[in-house]
């Protein structure tokens, strides 16, 4: 109850920050205490990314809340996700495109991975999959997708996923390193890509084959 309660508040400050009604209807059933650490529970409504292990957060609020307004999602879509960190992004995305529609989320981190099917199993989201792997390759298994969500930052738009965007589809990705911007990503039906700055973000890195390399220095190696 209390974190209901809570929950609603959250919804309330999100509305003034003018989310569409369909975003915040579904933010107020997605029960984000759920995809946190028990470490965190008690901030889960709290409008800020929290820590979830392994050098990774939860996106703030606001964020997942704006990235599925800019999805333009609509029930019944395929959507891909890359980075399922908690999961909570994509049960805030299953919630508004419904059962008919099916989210693939890719997670490069096992056990994040785990955590991500552990939490949508717990709070019941039976249409999303997780899937393990390096998402800037896309996930061809189940290409064309209606809508891309990309909730990590890359040095620069991985071509696998303007390959795996529908004609008439939108992907939302974080790009740069540091100063990073979000960017809309269209693909008009006659196979034409627009790209659209939205403006200034900060998200983690993006790391694997079109992704930022990382460094391993008990290997040193790249
Ligand atoms: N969407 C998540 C949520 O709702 O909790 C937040 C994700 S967190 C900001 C970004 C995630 O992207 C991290 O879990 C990170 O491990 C993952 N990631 C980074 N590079 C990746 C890649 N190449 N493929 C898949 N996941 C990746």
């Amino acid at each position: 109850m209390e974190y209901e309660r809570k929950r609603a508040l959250l919804v309330k400050s999100l509305k003034e920050q003018n989310i569409s009604d369909k975003t915040l209807s579904a933010m107020m059933k997605v029960p984000r205490h759920l995809f946190v650490p028990s470490v965190h529970m008690s901030q889960a409504y709290v409008d800020s990314p929290l820590p979830i292990g392994h050098a990774q957060t939860i996106s703030a609020p606001h964020m997942v809340a704006m990235m599925c307004d800019l999805l333009e999602l609509q029930e019944g879509q395929k959507v891909l996700e890359i980075g399922a960190g908690s999961g909570y992004n994509a049960a805030v995305m299953a919630e508004i495109i419904g059962q008919k529609g099916k989210i693939y989320s890719i997670e490069r981190l096992e056990k994040l991975a785990v955590f991500a099917w552990e939490n949508l199993e717990r709070a019941g989201y039976s249409n999303v999959e997780v899937i393990l792997g390096d998402g800037s390759l896309g996930y061809p298994d189940h290409a064309p997708y209606d809508r891309i969500c990309v909730t990590a930052s890359a040095p620069d738009t991985p071509k696998p996923l303007i390959e795996q965007l529908k004609p008439g589809g939108i992907m939302v990705l974080p790009e740069g390193e540091g100063y990073q911007r979000l960017y809309i990503i269209r693909k008009s039906m006659d196979g034409e890509v627009t790209k659209q700055d939205w403006g200034g973000v900060i998200f983690v890195p993006l790391i694997g084959h079109h992704g930022f390399k990382i460094y391993n220095s008990r290997r040193g190696q790249k």
